[in-house]
């Protein structure tokens, strides 16, 4: 996720450009840059760190001349965050510049073939891969840019929305979309380009925005030229007026972050499926396990070690790995580990999970775990980052940035990941048969679409549920099995936004204590799907019922026994149980968001709390 904006037309490009990435610095901030097109050629600004940094190493703005320009704010997919990977990327002649949104998922393949043809790469992106892409297509062919881009995007798996300069025609930008945003402005001889309408507001309210598989041709003093990547049929532009508020706008139609990133996550579960879930064959690749898989497939025991919500993605880790993999796993508290003298072999497997890649509990952990010779997998999902550059290996999460401190769209990312990770060890061990892993791929494949399914079948029924539930002191939530670290993940979100005190249990412990606290006013969350020891479910829910506490079930579509007992009930597809936890907690995210909501609190910034804990 990043940030992309153009300027083609007669107002001076730079100042368009500087501000307009500012106003874009929220969906990624870690290196920016800038390229200005003049009849001579063309100046190229990158630097790391947000785009303040990138101001201080231009001199003398006011000398940047070019009524012609492409910047980009970055959040790293593909390799660190510095200097040489920031956009734009320059092609090996120096004569396309290009700026991207997205992540190419063939980019490796498609390396290989430019590198046997003689091209060099400096950067380790994606990006650079695709730039060179369009020149080989275009010198190979001889070819318009407007037909090499078309052309070389027919020939890449992934998600963009892109930006293409050819130095010797300033005149002309193309650009092009799949799967990321992108947004045209249009005045009188001018064209704005953005991943949305904010920084061109002040300029013009007419806007279009690109579809899928869509890319335009803009160039000064022409109509747009708008074409469908697949077969170049022309199509006809619709230009909408906007009338929106400007505050509000980078939150998209949501009035909270927190909102806006749960809604994103059929899309930043794709992400983190992209490149790495073969669409055709259900091959499974992640580089940081291809590389050591000897470690991974003889390991004897892995212990996973985090904090708060990637220490409940971490509990779901060891039900996956321990039920596909066959390797005992233990789950470790970061803050607790780093204080005791953790027993680690040589030949041991540490994973260490944190949205931010800097959470200092687990940073230390994993300098703990390196000191006594364990090999440490990192899972993160901020690129570069300290947790990042320190293991032996990883895998990031595609979730983008993540600014409501109640994490909800970097949980389904790490559980993502946890869930390829289990899948690809699991096949290289021989410990699932070939069916169950490929029906799991298969399955893991729809995932986005059954997110999709929740968010939105689930709205109405959480908010009356929240409106009758939102003055309550307590909540209990139970599941089991692999939804029992939900039903904690579910209570951690409710106590973090609301304040209202919630507890997580595993269904059956009830019984061992928490059952005392069951009363008319006490509502409890259960999550009852059909595979998860549902007749015991069931049983509990009994339990709940003889005392008169209020049951809220969180059940699968067309389910019956568990429906009929509880007080609401809320849907969810069916699916297996080991991917269910991907679907069970979207409905507490959104329960725990409608109660505060209706309480009246800050939801992206709860009192006490801070997104990224980087203190002990
Ligand atoms: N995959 C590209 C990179 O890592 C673009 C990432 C983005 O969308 O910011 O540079």
């Amino acid at each position: 996720m990043c940030g992309i904006i153009g300027y083609l037309g007669y107002r001076e490009a730079y100042p368009i450009l500087i501000n307009g990435l500012k106003k874009l610095e929220y969906r990624g901030y870690d290196s920016s840059g800038i390229a200005i097109f003049c009849k001579n050629g063309y100046r190229l600004y990158k630097s790391k760190g947000k785009v303040n940094e990138l101001k201080k190493k231009i001199f003398s703005p006011h000398k940047i001349k070019g009524t012609t320009g492409i910047g980009h704010t970055r959040w790293a997919t593909h390799g660190i965050p510095d200097d040489v990977n920031a956009h734009p990327h320059v092609s090996n002649s120096n004569e396309l510049i290009l700026i991207h949104n997205g992540i190419i998922e063939n980019y490796h393949a498609i390396k290989i073939i430019l590198l046997k043809n003689g091209f060099t790469f400096k950067s380790k992106t994606d990006t650079e891969v695709l730039v060179n892409l369009i020149e080989y297509i275009q010198k190979k062919n001889k070819l318009s840019l407007e037909e090499a881009v078309r052309i070389s995007l027919t020939e890449i798996v992934g998600a963009y929305s892109i930006a293409v300069v050819e130095k010797s025609h300033p005149e002309r930008i193309v650009i092009a979309k799949l799967g990321s945003p992108l947004a045209l402005g249009i005045n009188e001889r001018e064209f704005f380009i953005a991943s949305d309408p904010i920084p061109f507001l002040d300029y013009t309210k007419n806007v279009l925005y690109l579809k899928d598989g869509e890319m335009a041709i803009l160039s000064k003093n022409k109509e747009l030229d708008l074409r469908k990547i697949l077969d170049n049929h022309k199509l006809s532009p619709i230009i909408k007026e906007l009338q929106i508020n400007l505050k509000e706008i980078e939150k998209g139609e949501y009035k909270y972050f927190m909102l806006k990133e749960i809604y994103e996550q059929p899309r930043t579960i794709l992400d983190t499926l992209r490149g790495r879930l073969s669409i055709t064959d259900g091959f499974i690749c992640i580089n940081g396990i291809e590389f050591n898989k000897d470690i991974f497939v003889n390991a004897k025991c892995i212990t996973i070690v985090a904090c708060g919500t990637s220490w409940h993605a971490s509990l779901i880790g060891e039900y996956l790995l321990e039920e596909l993999t066959r390797i005992p796993v233990e789950v470790e508290y970061a803050s607790e580990f780093r204080y005791r003298n953790p027993i680690l072999e040589k030949e041991d497997i540490v994973i260490v999970i944190s949205q931010s890649g800097e959470t200092a509990d687990t940073l230390a952990a994993l300098n703990l775990a390196k000191k006594k010779g364990a090999f440490v997998f990192g899972i993160c999902n901020v690129v570069g980052s300290s947790i990042a550059r320190n293991v032996d290996a990883g895998a990031y999460t595609h979730a983008g940035p993540e600014i409501g401190v109640a994490s909800t769209k970097a949980f389904t990312a790490q559980i993502t990941v946890l869930v390829l990770l289990a899948l690809k060890i699991g096949k290289e061990r021989l410990s699932i048969t070939e069916s169950r892993y490929n029906s799991l791929c298969q399955e893991l494949r729809s995932i986005p679409e059954k997110v999709n399914k929740t968010l939105k079948i689930d709205e109405d029924s959480i908010k009356e549920i929240s409106k009758i539930y939102s003055n309550v002191n307590n909540f209990l939530y139970l599941g089991r099995g692999i939804n029992f670290p939900v039903a904690l993940e579910g209570a951690l979100k409710l106590k973090e936004i609301s304040y209202i005190h919630a507890e997580g249990y595993p269904a059956a412990e009830m019984k061992h204590g928490p059952i005392a606290l069951i009363d008319e006013n006490m509502p409890v969350v259960i999550i009852a799907t059909k595979k998860g020891c549902y007749e015991k479910i069931i049983g509990n829910i009994q339990e709940i019922k003889a005392r008169k506490g209020k049951i809220i079930a969180i059940v699968n579509e067309g389910d019956i026994q568990a429906s009929m007992l509880a007080d609401h009930v809320i849907k969810v597809p069916n699916i297996s149980e080991e991917l269910s936890p991907l679907v069970t907690v979207i409905p507490l995210q959104l329960l725990a968001y409608q109660i505060a909501f209706i309480r009246g609190e800050n939801i992206d910034q709860p009192r006490n709390l801070a997104k990224s804990v980087t203190v002990e």
